[in-house]
Formats: C-alpha cells, structure tokens, sequence
C-alpha cells in the first residue's frame, strides 16, 4: 500500500505501521515488538490493550456514540464530571470537557476571562505564563506557551504572554544554589504583575511539572505555594494545566498535591483517556463558576464533540480502571525504582547532566561537559539522534528539548505506562543504556564531549 496522502510529522521520514499493543508493548506490522517508554506523547498510562477498556467501548458504541450536547446529556459524561471531582482536591467540582489539551488549556484561559468579565472586571484578561513551557498548539495556548520553535511562524498573532522564567533549578536563572534560594523565579510573577497592573492580568498557569519544553523538571519546594500566595495577594486566578501530569502520572492523583497547593482551573488530557480516545477537560473551582453560575450561565467555549457519551464512557473506564488497580500508588512505587536505574545510568554515562521528575514522568538532561553543565550545539541534534537510536532498537522515548536556544538543552522523557513491572523496566532501562553507550562513543569520536 503507498502511504503518500497522509501528512506525517517529518514527510519524507518513513515510519513503521503500527499493528497492536499489549500491556507496554507495541508491535508494527512486520512484528517488530517496541517497549512503549513514554506511553506514546505521556499518554497511554494504562497500558496498550486493555479488554475493561474496549469492553466499555463497545457498551456504549452499541447505546450511543454521539449526541448534541446542546441537545442531550449522558449518563457517561455527567458520570464521568462527578467522578473528575470526586477525584479532585478542594472545590474544583465542574468540568467542561473538549478533545485535546490545547483545548482544555484554551478553554481554562476563556473561562478564566469570562470569570473577571462577570463580576465586572472587563479589563482583567491578561494571562501570565512561563518561558520553557508548552501549553498547546493552538493560538490561544500557544500565546500561553514559552516555547520559541513552536511559536516562530506565529508570533505576529499571538498575545505576548509568557513573561516569567521558569523554576529550572539545574540551570537557575539566578545562578543560586537550592540551600540559599529565596524562589526568585517564584517572585518575578509578583513583579510581572506589578509592571502589567492586576487589574489587567486574569491568570497566571503552569505546568507543575515542566514536560515538553525540557524534560520533567521539577520546581524548588516552596515554588508553588508562594506562587499561590501571590496569585491569591493580587486576585489573580491559578491555572494548573495538568495535562501531561495529572491522572496519577506522577505518583498523586493530580501533580500539585505535591505541594498542597489547590489551583482555581485544572486543565486534563492525554492519561484522562490514556489515549483510547481523544478526550480532555478543564475542571473549575465553585468560586471561579459562581459569578458565571449567577450570570450568563453559560461558557463561551466548546466544540462539536465536547462531552460526546463515547469518550465520555471511555475516560471514566479509564479512570476506574486507573483506581482499581491502584496504579496512582505503582506510579510512586515503579517511578522510585527507575528513578535510582536511571541515576545508575548517570554514573555509567557522563552525558548524563540531570535526573529528575517525580513518579513515572522522569527526565534526563544531556550535556556535553558535566562539571561546566556545558549544553551542545542546537545544530547536533542529540535529543534526536538519542531517540533515533532507542526506536530502532525497540524503545519509545519522548524528546523534550530545544524550547530556547541556549537555556533548556537536551533531554528526553521517560514515562512508561503505571502498569510497567520491575522486568520490563530493567529491560527499558537495558536499551536506553545500549543507546546511550553507542550515542556517547560517537560524540566522542566527532569531538562533541
Ligand atoms: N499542555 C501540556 C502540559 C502538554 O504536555 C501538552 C501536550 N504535550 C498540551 C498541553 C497539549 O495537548 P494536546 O497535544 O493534546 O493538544
């Protein structure tokens, strides 16, 4: 079959036919197996396969796949709300479901809007964010997102939000040991807010755990609860997008448990679904709905599949499955285990510059001198070369680099899927360390270390 109507993410690249997938393995039609290492973009948190899964699937395709949301609601989806805020802390009790995590971080910046909007407050409609952060492909989280590759072509329509560095302590903006860090990154949102005027800015939203952008770097301890306390001193909303971190991925139901810190607007996607179908949400706080509650009633937002009954049941099997079996609880547990084979890695290769994250989302950072933390050239490509090497020999890893030239350097995500077992990670961890070997020897031989 000639495959040359499809746009694909490099054309010209070839790319294997995926066939199926079981558990953490995925296979391609000549039968090639692929330990999934990242759950395909932080995705597939479940495992590939699942009969509970497809079973529900069926159920519900054999009922009702669509229906108009204007029209009707479903027993899937008001079940699948109530159990978004069963499992979430604080207030945040309402969901608004769309299909992909741009869109539910999109959506968290109109309700955000709207929010002000109601209680009078028509000139509150900035969003603050973050340099190295990615908040989605769309123009409105993309606006949002410190991304500079991804922004480029755009940036003449985009809003001009990011404003604040983000909390990368390996390379610290500040240049301060973690001993003597008084969170000055944590307090520039606090200065940006004060150069734009409270009175002009709706929201401040970050990753709890930076992904795409650089690799699963986690923030200083006392990041977010002093972010909290500025956020709260100005009257500015907080906007968590857990779109890569929520759902147990990282060893809490939700990232910011870690911190104990509750946002006003959660944005979810990828592991609410576990990628068996398009399915994301942004959940709001009974303080932020109130002024909309008393309102307009209703949120400027939504598609045609927002909260479609398929989906719908698909996510809440998900999420069900994910309690079931405790797999918020092995995230902790395995993400421990691979977290110290992952730092043996480091103290095998000295590429190695950082280990980090938090449960099963986990980072390294790559550098071509380690005692200087000398990142290389943009133009050497390692991130990908790296992971070119991993895919042929049978292991998925997500590149998470290149957001600013100069600042984040390269690194990958490992974030196999919660179900993974001790074998399978020794096995992950086998490839990755044959691929690193062969990697690093060749820098050394091209003058790269
Ligand atoms: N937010 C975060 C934190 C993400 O990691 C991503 C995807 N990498 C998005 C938003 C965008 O999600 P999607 O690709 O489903 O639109």
């Amino acid at each position: 079959m000639k495959r040359n109507h499809l746009i694909k993410p490099t054309l010209g690249q070839h790319y294997p036919t995926i066939s199926h997938g079981i558990g953490v393995y995925l296979y391609d039609t000549d039968g090639n197996p692929y330990i999934d290492g990242s759950s395909g973009a932080v995705t597939a948190s479940i495992g590939h396969g699942v009969s509970e899964v497809v079973e529900a699937m069926t159920e519900q395709a054999g009922k009702i796949s669509f229906a108009y949301r204007s029209h009707f609601t479903s027993d899937a989806a008001e079940a699948l709300a109530k159990k978004l805020s069963d499992l979430a802390p604080g207030d945040l009790n309402w969901s608004f479901f769309v299909n992909s995590g741009s869109e539910a971080t999109e959506t968290a910046m109109k309700i955000a809007i709207q929010h002000w909007q109601e209680k009078g407050f028509e000139r509150k409609n900035r969003i603050i964010s973050r340099w190295t952060s990615y908040h989605g492909i769309t123009m409105g989280a993309l606006s949002m997102s410190g991304h500079v590759p991804r922004r480029k072509r755009f940036v003449p329509l985009l809003e001009d939000f990011p404003t604040i560095p983000a909390p990368y302590c390996y390379r610290c903006p500040y240049n301060v040991e973690a001993a003597s860090c008084q969170l000055q990154c944590a307090n520039e949102l606090e200065t940006a807010i004060q150069r734009i005027g409270s009175e002009n800015v709706a929201a401040f939203i970050a990753e709890p755990i930076i992904g795409a952008s650089a690799g699963a770097v986690t923030p200083p301890l006392g990041y977010y609860p002093r972010i909290k306390e500025i956020c709260e001193r100005y009257d500015i909303l907080f906007i968590a997008d857990e779109v890569m971190t929520g759902m147990g991925r990282t060893g809490k139901m939700f990232a910011m448990e870690h911190w104990g810190v509750i946002p006003d607007i959660i944005a979810l996607g990828k592991g609410m679904s576990a990628g068996y179908t398009p399915m994301a949400a942004t959940m709001i706080s009974d303080r932020v709905m109130e002024p909309i509650l008393t309102g307009s009633k209703s949120i400027m937002a939504g598609h045609t599949y927002s909260a479609n009954p398929l989906s719908a049941a698909i996510s809440l099997e998900v999420l069900t499955y994910l309690e079931r079996n405790e797999l918020v609880l092995a995230a902790k547990e395995k993400g421990d285990y691979l977290l110290q084979k992952l730092q043996m890695l480091a103290r095998q290769f000295e590429i190695i510059g950082d280990v980090r994250g938090k449960g099963l989302l986990l980072g390294l950072e790559f550098v071509s001198n380690r005692a200087s933390k000398r990142p290389f050239e943009q133009q050497s490509g390692i991130t990908s070369r790296l992971v070119t090497k991993a895919f042929e020999k049978g292991l998925l890893i997500y590149p998470a680099s290149g957001a600013i030239e100069g600042i984040a350097g390269d690194a990958v995500i490992v974030s196999p899927p919660l179900v993974i077992t001790k074998e399978e990670i020794g096995r992950l961890v086998e490839i990755l360390g044959a691929s690193l070997e062969e990697l690093q020897q060749e820098l050394y031989r091209e003058g790269l270390m």
